[in-house]
């Protein structure tokens, strides 16, 4: 069985808090570090301390304790918005995000209403038809997506800004066209931004 890093920490007290309630929840883990060298081994630490558990138990896991799941997309859907990204240059593209709790499942790659390469607002008209399409194959708007055509795909000032909070996604693919196809996913808690991992899942 195969293990998979959950979450890492600079107090192995911490990785050792987080294990104590993942066997608690009949969840197997492991804590590890890196090097535990020195006087003090594990007490305090610059070397990576990780909580490890079985790749199996992750999604169960991540519930217990509170952390993000990663955003499952399909390859197929970050090629249509790579390929609408690449449309809309030198304007931002955008678009819209239906799935589950369990990932994404449908792309809509939308009007930019401010023809802009700096900003974007999604065409009100084609959001709620997307939103009423989404619920017909009973899928949720999980969130928006957007283009950076001349940036990377970090989040901005003006995306947090936006961005609704909760669990909303506030996806971006940077500078299509160019070397980068990363893509870069997050939702926000006041003015903060909180990177979601990104797990393209390659289509059968
Ligand atoms: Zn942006």
């Amino acid at each position: 069985m195969s293990t998979i890093v959950l979450a890492e920490y600079l107090f192995r007290g911490e990785a050792e808090i987080s294990r104590a309630v993942l066997e608690s929840a009949g969840i197997p883990a492991i804590v590890k570090a890196e090097d535990e060298g020195g006087l003090n081994p594990g007490f305090y630490s610059d070397f990576r301390v990780t909580l490890l558990v079985n790749e199996a138990d992750a999604r169960d896991a991540r519930e217990v304790l509170g952390i993000d799941q990663p955003l499952v997309v399909p390859a197929q859907v970050r090629e249509a918005m790579m390929a609408h990204s690449l449309w809309g240059y030198p304007n931002e593209a955008c678009g819209l995000l239906a799935g589950t709790e369990t990932g994404v499942e449908m792309v809509f790659c939308l009007t930019n209403r401010l023809a802009s390469s700096t900003r974007y607002t999604i065409d009100p008209r084609e959001h709620y038809g997307a939103a009423r399409l989404a619920e017909r194959y009973g899928l949720s708007i999980l969130g928006a997506w957007h283009s950076h055509p001349n940036g990377d795909a970090t989040i901005s000032p003006t995306d947090i800004a936006e961005s609704p909070g909760g669990s909303w996604i506030t996806l971006i693919t940077g500078r299509f066209g160019k070397s980068s196809e990363a893509i870069r996913a997050y939702r926000t808690e006041g003015n903060s931004p909180i990177e979601l991992e990104v797990i393209v899942e390659p289509t059968a």
